[in-house]
Parts: C-alpha cells; structure tokens; sequence
C-alpha cells in the first residue's frame, strides 16, 4: 500500500489520484473482502498486544468529504476488535467553549494514551479544511496552523505515538450517489442534511485545501495516505493493510509477570 503514502514535502494533486484505484489487487470484491476478514483477525490480536504490553500509543486519523466512509471504515476496519481497547474521538462543529481555546485544546485530551488505540473521526484538521473555505478566521490565522500541527504531532510521536492519517479520496460523482441513496433510503435519510448540499457546492474549495493538508503535513513521524475510496471493499482492505503493517513493525511483546511464577499450580 505504499504507492498510497504522501512523501513529505511533495506537492499533491489530488486530480492525479484516481479514486476508483484497487492497486495490485486483481481478485475483486469478494476476494478483497475475504482478505479483510483475515486482516481483522490480525487486528484483533496485534490491539490485545499492544494493550496488553502497555507501551505504544497509536493514533489513526479519518479525513474525508461528506459521505467520504468514515464511519463505514470505522465500523469494517475495526470489526473484530475488543471495543474495550479502542476508543473512536469524533470532532464536531467546536463547542463556545471549545471555541474559547486555541483548537487544540479539544484535541490534546483525546489523543491516546500506553496501550490505547484511539481513531479520530475528523481531527484538527478541520481546523485548515472547514475553517479555512467558510473564511472562519482569517487566511493568518489558519495559514500558520500547518507549521503548528506538524510540532503539535512531532511532539506526540516523539513522546511514544504512532500516528497513521488517511484521506479517503472519493469523486464528486460518487458523493453524488452517496447523498441521493442517502435520501432514498428512509434508513439513511437521518444522515442528510440540507446543509450537505451547501458543501457540496463548494467541492474545488474543499480540494484546494485538501490539497494542501495533504503536500504540508505529510511528514516521516505522521504520514498521510491518499486511500482511493469509491470502491468500499478497497477503501477497507487498503487502511487495514497499513494499521496491520504498521502494528506488526512495532515488534510488541507479551510482557513477562514481575513474580516468578514457575511451578505454581492451581489448587
Ligand atoms: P460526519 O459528517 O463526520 O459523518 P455527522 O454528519 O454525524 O458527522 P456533522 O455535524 O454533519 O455530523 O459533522 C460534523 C460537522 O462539524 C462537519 O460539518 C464539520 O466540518 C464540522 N466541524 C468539525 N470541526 C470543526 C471546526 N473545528 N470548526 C468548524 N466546524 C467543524
Ligand atoms: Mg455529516
């Protein structure tokens, strides 16, 4: 899944990615989500691991356009892992409280902790992509957010923090199908908003920012991944890939009892 990975300091185009892209993997659909029932067995182990050795924090951060998958990601990705372990932090429109603090206040409070996996669905990222095309605050004001949110997560990572972002990159045709079945269906219709519309009309905005999250704060400590997000399976099968790879790099151990325990039997 490398050829999805953003090297720090390239200039992205988000028009070159092509968000119907299934990579090397030619076996389709069903074969796509028989490797993801695999890759969430592994998951479920490699987070039971890490919770158990109480050592490495991980972070796993969701960017997307509305009707983008987070939520489905979320759901599939972490499908078979104890939810006892994982905690999913959702970053709304901020509170007048949370407004009343630099913005990464809010953030700061949910990022994990020893042992803790932790998925932020939308992030301080918001703070460059929603703030910045509704003109929230002014271009100098989020215009030096880059510099500060990549010493904000160099800071969680050289304190024990792997971080994974990615971006699911989906077409304005796909939203389009997205949002009608969303109206369609009186089981997603909840889900709809008028205001959608409004965003959607904003689509170029949306991608020039996108684009510039994606060339500015793309670094080797928190690197993000432009995940081609049309075809569900993939979008799925992609992100679990690289949190499987990404855990399994970590070399985690069991941890050994502080007592010494040889010969005791249980009565
Ligand atoms: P989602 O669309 O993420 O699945 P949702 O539909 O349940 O979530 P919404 O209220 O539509 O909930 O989404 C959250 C909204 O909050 C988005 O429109 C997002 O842009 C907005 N938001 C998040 N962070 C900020 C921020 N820092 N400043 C302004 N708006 C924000
Ligand atoms: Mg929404």
């Amino acid at each position: 899944m490398k050829q999805y990975l953003v090297k720090p300091e390239t200039k992205v185009k988000l028009s070159k990615w092509d968000p119907n892209d299934t990579g090397d993997f030619k076996g389709g659909k069903e074969e796509g989500l028989a490797k993801l029932e695999k890759l969430n067995g592994k998951l479920e182990t490699l987070q039971e691991l890490m919770f158990a050795e109480h050592k490495h924090k991980v972070l796993v951060v969701l960017q997307a356009m509305d009707t983008g998958g987070k939520d489905g990601t979320i759901r599939r990705v972490f499908d078979r892992v104890n939810p006892a372990g994982v905690r999913v932090a959702s970053f709304k429109a901020p509170t007048e409280e949370e407004l009343d603090h630099d913005y990464l206040w809010r953030v700061h409070k949910q990022v994990p902790g020893k042992g803790e996996l932790v998925v932020f669905n939308r992030s301080h990222y918001e703070d460059v992509l929603v703030v910045r095309v509704h003109n929230y605050v002014p271009p100098e004001v989020w215009g030096k957010r880059f510099d500060q949110i990549n010493e904000f997560e160099r800071t969680l990572a050289e304190n024990g923090t792997t971080i994974l972002k990615f971006y699911l990159h989906i077409d304005l045709d796909e939203q389009k199908e997205r949002l009608q079945a969303r109206l369609d269906d009186p089981t997603k219709r909840w889900k709809f908003r008028l205001g959608d519309l409004e965003e959607r009309k904003l689509w170029p905005e949306y991608m020039k920012a996108f684009e510039d999250v994606l060339s500015k704060t793309s670094t080797e400590y928190a690197p993000w991944y432009i995940i081609p997000a049309n075809r569900k399976w993939f979008r799925d099968l992609a992100i679990s890939s690289v949190l499987v790879d990404t855990l399994e790099g970590l070399n985690m151990k069991y941890p050994e009892s502080e007592e010494n325990l040889d010969g005791v039997v249980i009565e």
